[in-house]
């Protein structure tokens, strides 16, 4: 990672992708100053649960009319050190954020306040159950680059709004994103300790890991994931992990080839295809491959590569060099063994290191570098299927599990063939925008992590559930308890012929052999 940060000392250097300037240096947080960020946040975090979930709320509202107050500059900012056009940043970050402070401000009062539990079994109705939600406490957030405000303020949201303290580590490639996510939370009525910012990179992921923290939410590759959950096993620290993807697209024989092109095109190049949830294979019903993969280069021969902030821009730049040579090298081997490149497939240096031209690859096969790995790049690679069966099993056919499309005029059918689908999320006739649905859970099964943000089910992460039983009738001692003998084991015989017996007679029989109960001698 180092290799692509200019570090000075203890410093980090925040770059803009597309001009390689320097927008500002920033002082590394050492492994003593994560220690006191969240010692800083446990001290803190109780006062913030006590102002109450309603005025929390309130928070949220006022943080959510500041973003749109300032929605143009914290688009502005966030191409700046992450490259995307800034319509992008618009859609696909502030407007994300926006719609999920509504999510939690029409219904966290109602997900998170106390739930009772009615008790079906006679002897339990004489006890109330009630479900409470507590917080976890100080919640560690460690995020990636590639959406670097939508990413952590989804998931600082949910946990400040359900009472938690909240120490984010964001990427070292956009540490003035998460900042301005910070100050419009303390602006807002976020008490500064209640949400802190640690700057750096791995080693501050790893202290903040290793600190008391009470829950960690991580979004990052499957490598850094896998290392997180070995190293949070070691104290059984909950973890929510989302990790890489590599989401398939099915198109089958009744697709409608012109919209599913243009989808397969943009959900390959948003982000320059720095997107967890891109379209990075393709499988394409036999006879509508030749049609499909021509519209798809077509179109993608149409894309305007440069300078997010130009607002012409469609694809620009990629993070940094790094993640170009990736691309280069997953295109290359499969040139290498037979694909055909109809579109790009070349670096488009005149332009800088971190460009890649979109790229459209077709008779690409299932055991290429390109179909397997996690590319993170803007490449579209195609490959033709005899019938809905073999697209199947080839879309499941991976390590990965994040989420998938199917593309088919016929929406049941569709509906039909995404249960069969081994995803987080399967789309019918859309790509990627499931994650700006603020209602539902983002996540993945099998390598792309586990547990989910967003929505009810990304609430839920936030707390920990505790169940409050009270006894309705205090000064009785309970049936259950000693004073044992054959009498009473006849009459827990007789209660449970009463409650589970077929037939109308065991029960009848078992309840007046279980009434005895009431009258019998206990310590
Ligand atoms: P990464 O794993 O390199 O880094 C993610 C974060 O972890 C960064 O903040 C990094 O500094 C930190 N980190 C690195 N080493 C660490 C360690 N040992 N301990 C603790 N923290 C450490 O990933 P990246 O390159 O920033 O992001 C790209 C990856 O993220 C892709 O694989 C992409 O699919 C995935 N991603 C997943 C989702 C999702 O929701 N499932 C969303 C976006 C990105």
């Amino acid at each position: 990672m180092a290799t692509d940060l200019q570090i000075v000392a203890r410093k980090i250097a925040s770059l803009n992708p597309a001009t390689g300037e320097t927008l500002r240096e920033l002082d590394c947080a050492s492994e003593s100053d994560v220690l006191s960020a969240v010692s800083r946040a446990r001290a803190a975090q109780p006062q913030w649960a006590e102002f109450g979930l309603r005025r929390r709320i309130e928070v949220l509202r006022e943080f959510q009319a500041r973003l749109f107050e300032r929605k143009s500059e914290v688009a502005a900012a966030i191409t700046r050190e992450a490259g995307k056009p800034v319509v992008e940043s618009l859609v696909t970050e502030v407007l994300v954020v926006l719609d999920a402070a509504q999510f939690l401000i029409d219904n966290a009062f109602s997900l998170l306040r106390d739930e009772p539990v009615p008790h079906a079994n006679i002897v339990t109705k004489m006890k109330k159950g009630a479900l409470v939600r507590e917080p976890h406490g100080v919640i560690g957030i460690i995020s990636p680059w590639n959406y670097p405000f939508s990413i952590p303020a989804t998931e600082t949201l949910a946990a400040l709004v359900a009472g938690n303290a909240v120490v984010l580590k964001p990427s070292e490639f956009t540490p003035l994103v998460a900042l301005e996510l910070a100050s419009l939370l303390h602006s807002a009525g976020v008490p500064k300790d209640v949400m802190q910012v640690v700057i750096g990179e791995g080693p501050a992921g790893a202290a903040l890991v290793e600190s008391p923290i009470d829950k960690l939410v991580f979004t990052g590759s499957v490598t850094t994931g896998k290392r997180i959950a070995a190293s949070a096993a070691a104290r059984l620290l909950p973890v929510v992990l989302e990790l890489g993807g590599k989401d398939p697209m099915l198109v089958l024989d009744d697709a409608d080839v012109d919209v599913a092109s243009s989808a397969a095109v943009w959900g390959a190049f948003v982000n320059a295809g720095q997107a967890c949830l891109s379209v990075e294979r393709c499988y394409v019903h036999h006879r509508l491959f030749e049609p499909f993969a021509e519209a798809c280069a077509e179109k993608t021969k149409q894309l305007r590569v440069g300078n997010g902030m130009d607002s012409h821009t469609d694809v620009g730049p990629m993070i940094r060099e790094r993640q170009v040579k990736i691309v280069d090298a997953h295109v290359e081997d499969a040139r290498a063994r037979g694909a055909r490149v109809l579109a790009g497939g070349h670096s488009l240096s005149a332009l800088g290191p971190n460009f890649y031209a979109p790229t459209v690859l077709a008779d690409v096969r299932q055991d290429m570098r390109i179909m397997r790995e996690e590319t993170f790049g803007p490449v579209l690679p195609i490959m033709s299927c005899a019938d809905d069966d073999e697209a199947v099993r080839l879309a499941n056919d991976s390590e990965y599990g994040l989420a998938a499309s199917i593309w088919t005029r016929d929406p049941k059918r569709g509906e039909r063939l995404a249960r069969r689908i081994h995803a987080g999320t399967v789309m019918v006739n859309d790509v990627i925008s499931c994650f700006g649905i603020s209602e539902a859970p983002h996540g993945g099964v099998k390598a792309s992590g586990v547990g989910r943000t967003h929505g009810r089910f990304g609430l839920d992460e936030m707390v920990r559930v505790k169940y409050l039983d009270t006894d309705r009738l205090p000064g009785m001692k309970k049936l259950w308890w000693h004073g044992y003998g054959e009498s009473f084991r006849r009459q827990m015989e007789g209660f449970l012929d009463m409650r589970f017996g077929r037939a109308l007679t065991t029960r009848l029989s078992g309840a007046l052999r279980a009434a005895g109960i009431v009258r019998r001698k206990q310590l």
